[in-house]
């Protein structure tokens, strides 16, 4: 088999210009053809006139080795890659202690499904609910403004991306296709099978709910145990080496081996480690907004005339600018026909984020509008100081949205010229349960700010009225990633911590759902070659 990478094709070409073109690049007649199959498949819209689908394609053809020897110089042709997952360990038989996850976030599902796989048996714990009953306390805040802090867009079955567009790309390094692994887990838990070969899959929000439900029927029918509504509270510690987690229920599940794929939002959690010791850092993230366009502007822009193309879907947009002050402002988890969602976990705060459903059929995209921030510019040099600022920034966004979780929301025109906004326009967010409008620069540092006046024009010219004056800000975004790192050896434990496994997105180790469940795999095998090692010692 060989891969035969960058062919492309106008939009709407038909099924069968497939082979005959596969045939043409590799200069074979069609009849050598044995078989071929879509290893990616992408669009290539830089010229709005003329758009083309870019594919990768996976081929059997008869004499492979004389066409991989005649295209040696061509690093579009190449020897198809092994991409099969197989198992680092085997559990071996002995009554020693369980492996414990907690987090049944994609990190935390990822790590116990693979631990089941060895047969680890593995104990997940979450502090929320099971899906289903999360679903309706989350839809609590968004419908009534009331806030379950245990049960929310952030804690529960299914982590943080539960709720989401379910975008599953990365741009981590990938030498062993696990991220393979997690799509393949994804689509027999029932994601679309396209999310193998779209090169930027999503699977919306309603699918996400079921697909979790199916890994968890499959990790406990490998013998995995899930608890939920248990928050861990507190670790114990002996010699520097984990003996065992403290629950919020009271009990102590004794434990050697803990992976923490708590997400980046479990703050008191993050305190309890920080003051028992286990190593931490400050780390970067971003902070902004939520910025909404109606879709049909997007699409226009990306897409020319050929808007609206069924092959095409709503158009998503990334874009960055480096400011004169020296702040990189970017867009961040575009969501294209979505919804604004409130994302808080704590009372008293207000936090946006973005989702879609699979179709992506809502009037708006909309899209983080934040700048890159570092530990230089925290409160304190606290390794914690990072979440002290969230804080404050959640604390001033519900205060200025008026008190019940309404957000604060400014038009881009009133935003430039630095006034308040009085009334909203054309553009309707979509915030639930609703926006205030006011205005948002006295809710962020003015260098934030002032890169955001300074990147809206300079997007506008990439997008045509991506800085239009109808256009709506929401406020605020601040849970761009972790602000912390709980920093981990080449063996996947705590620097100074042995047993303590930090995982995924709130150990500072992943960005996402895809690169947090790929984390998730790494630091299970760490875990299965470290309980080997223990037995055999
Ligand atoms: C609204 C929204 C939309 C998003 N959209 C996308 C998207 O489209 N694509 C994408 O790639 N990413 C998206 N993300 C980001 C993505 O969800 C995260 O990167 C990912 O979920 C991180 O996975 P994780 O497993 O590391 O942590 P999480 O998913 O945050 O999971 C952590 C889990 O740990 C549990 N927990 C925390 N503390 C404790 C404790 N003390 N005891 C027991 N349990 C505990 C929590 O309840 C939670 O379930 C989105 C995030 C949000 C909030």
């Amino acid at each position: 088999m060989l891969r035969l990478s960058e062919l492309k094709l106008p939009l709407d070409h038909p099924p069968e210009a497939l082979p005959a073109a596969i045939a043409a690049r590799l200069g074979v007649p069609p009849h050598d053809l044995i078989s071929w199959s879509i290893w990616k498949r992408a669009h290539d819209a830089r010229r709005k006139s003329a758009i083309l689908k870019v594919y990768i394609f996976d081929v059997e053809v008869r004499d492979e080795s004389a066409v991989l020897a005649r295209f040696a110089d061509d690093v579009h042709v190449a020897p198809t890659p092994d991409v099969a997952y197989r198992p680092v360990a085997v559990a071996p038989k002995t009554d020693r202690l369980r492996p414990v996850v907690i987090g049944a976030g994609p990190c935390g599902l990822f790590a116990g499904l693979i631990l089941a796989e060895m047969g680890f048996k593995p104990i997940i714990l979450d502090r929320g609910k099971v899906v289903r009953e999360r679903t309706k306390d989350t839809w609590d805040l968004w419908r009534r403004g009331r806030l379950d802090p245990e049960s929310n867009v952030q804690f529960g079955e299914g982590g943080a991306g539960t709720f989401s567009d379910g975008k599953l790309y990365s741009q981590i390094k990938d030498p062993r296709f696990l991220a393979r692994k997690v799509l393949t887990e994804f689509v027999a838990a029932g994601a679309p099978a396209e999310i193998l070969t779209e090169a930027h899959p999503h699977i919306g929000t309603f699918r996400l709910v079921t697909m979790v439900e199916a890994m968890r029927e499959k990790i406990e029918a490998l013998g995995g145990e899930y608890r939920f509504e248990h928050r861990v509270t507190d670790i114990d510690l002996d010699k520097g080496a984990l003996r065992g987690v403290r629950l919020h229920t009271g009990e102590t599940l004794e434990a050697d081996h803990v992976v923490f794929a708590i997400g980046h939002s479990s703050r008191d959690t993050f305190q309890t480690l920080y003051d028992r010791g286990v190593h931490i850092e400050a780390k970067s993230f971003s902070v902004g907004f939520r910025i909404e366009h109606p879709q049909s502007w997007i699409d226009r822009a990306m897409f020319g005339p050929c808007a609206g193309h069924p092959d095409l879907g709503a158009a998503a947009y990334t874009l960055s600018h480096h400011c004169s002050n020296g702040r990189t402002v970017y867009s961040f988890c575009m969501c294209p026909g979505g919804t604004v969602v409130a994302a808080t976990s704590e009372p008293g705060r207000v936090v946006t984020n973005g989702m879609s459903q699979y179709s992506r059929n809502e009037r708006n995209a909309n899209s983080g509008f934040v700048v890159g921030i570092s530990p230089e510019d925290y409160p304190s040099d606290h390794p914690l100081a990072g979440i002290e600022l969230q804080r404050e920034l959640e604390t001033r966004a519900y205060v200025a949205g008026g008190g019940d979780y309404f957000a604060p929301g400014q038009l881009v025109g009133d935003f430039m010229q630095g006034r308040a906004s009085t009334a909203l326009g054309e553009v309707v967010p979509s915030y639930k349960p609703g926006v205030r409008p006011t205005d948002l620069a006295p809710l962020m540092p003015d260098y934030v700010i002032a890169a955001m006046r300074e990147a809206l024009p300079v997007f506008g010219r990439k997008i045509a009225r991506y800085d239009d004056a109808q256009a709506v800000l929401t406020g605020v975004e601040t849970r761009s990633s972790s602000p912390i790192r709980m920093t981990r050896g080449a063996d996947f434990q705590s620097l100074n911590v042995r047993g303590l496994f930090p995982a995924g997105e709130g150990a500072g180790y992943a960005g996402g759902i895809l690169s947090a469940a790929v984390d998730g795999i790494k630091v299970a095998e760490a875990v299965a070659r470290s309980m080997v090692a223990k037995v055999a010692a």
